[in-house]
């Protein structure tokens, strides 16, 4: 059977409470349990959307205690690079071609935050989702983390010592089969938009029913397949050329 696991990415403490609140109040109802992708030194100004919540830590404790995966999600979410690693999907990044002295820094930095706050995340979120393998060979040696939230592919899989969870959807699509992770930002999301979210999961139940550790005995072993190869390649080929027809129309709209 398809199974959707949802992520929620840009939480620190200057998010925008009431919304994520919303969504919380929602994957509680239907008991979800969902992968939060939590900035641990956050400098972006984009998220820095409500006054500073200084329990912030706390609630991310109560979160792990409600049973929702914790994720580092980069450092401090500003990029210094144009580089896109290993998944090409952005040309901006916080650590793909960083100089491996500063990713150290970062992630040390950022772990030792979460540690402080009595967290060992598992999971690893990059900020635009551009890392390289450096950024793995760190991660490895700095932290607790053995799993990677990204990568396109029907199903998860284990590459470079990691077990990858693919992160393929911004949306509820209906799938066949596979395992399809739905990453969110709650902070721009709508009032219709989380309204809209709320039905697609009463229409699917079953389907959000997903517990990781399951998924790591059935998968821990898989390695990528030929047709998520192909998978791979065809996504980023139609990215590529919906990012053309944009330009063209850009283009023309300029030439009047
Ligand atoms: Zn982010």
């Amino acid at each position: 059977m398809q199974k959707y696991i949802i992520r929620l990415d840009d939480a620190c403490p200057t998010m925008d409470h009431k919304k994520w609140n919303k969504i919380f109040d929602i994957l509680d109802k239907y008991d979800i349990k969902p992968i939060i992708a939590i900035i641990p030194n956050n400098s972006d100004k984009k998220m820095m959307i409500d006054k500073y919540n200084n329990n912030f830590w706390e609630s991310v404790k109560e979160w792990e205690n409600k049973g929702y995966h914790i994720a580092m999600h980069g450092y401090d979410h500003n990029y210094i690079s144009k580089n896109s690693g290993l998944i090409p999907m952005n040309n901006n990044s916080e650590f793909a071609d960083i100089d491996k002295k500063i990713q150290v820094e970062k992630i040390q930095q950022g772990w030792k935050i979460f540690q402080k706050n009595g967290i060992s995340p598992k999971i690893w979120v990059a900020p635009s989702h551009t890392f390289d393998k450096i950024t793995l060979q760190v991660l490895k040696k700095e932290t607790d983390i053995h799993i990677i939230s990204d990568g396109i592919a029907y199903y998860p899989y284990n590459r470079y010592g990691f077990f990858w969870i693919p992160q393929q959807l911004w949306w509820f699509e209906e799938k066949k089969y596979g395992v399809w992770t739905i990453c969110l930002h709650p902070n721009n999301m709508n009032e219709e938009q989380i309204e809209k979210l709320e039905k697609s999961i009463q229409d699917n139940i079953d389907k959000f029913k997903v517990k990781l550790d399951v998924l790591h005995k059935q998968y821990k072993n898989r390695k990528l397949s030929l047709k998520d190869n192909i998978y791979f390649n065809f996504f980023f080929l139609r990215r590529k050329l919906s990012r053309i027809k944009i330009l063209q129309k850009i283009y023309k709209n300029i030439k009047g």
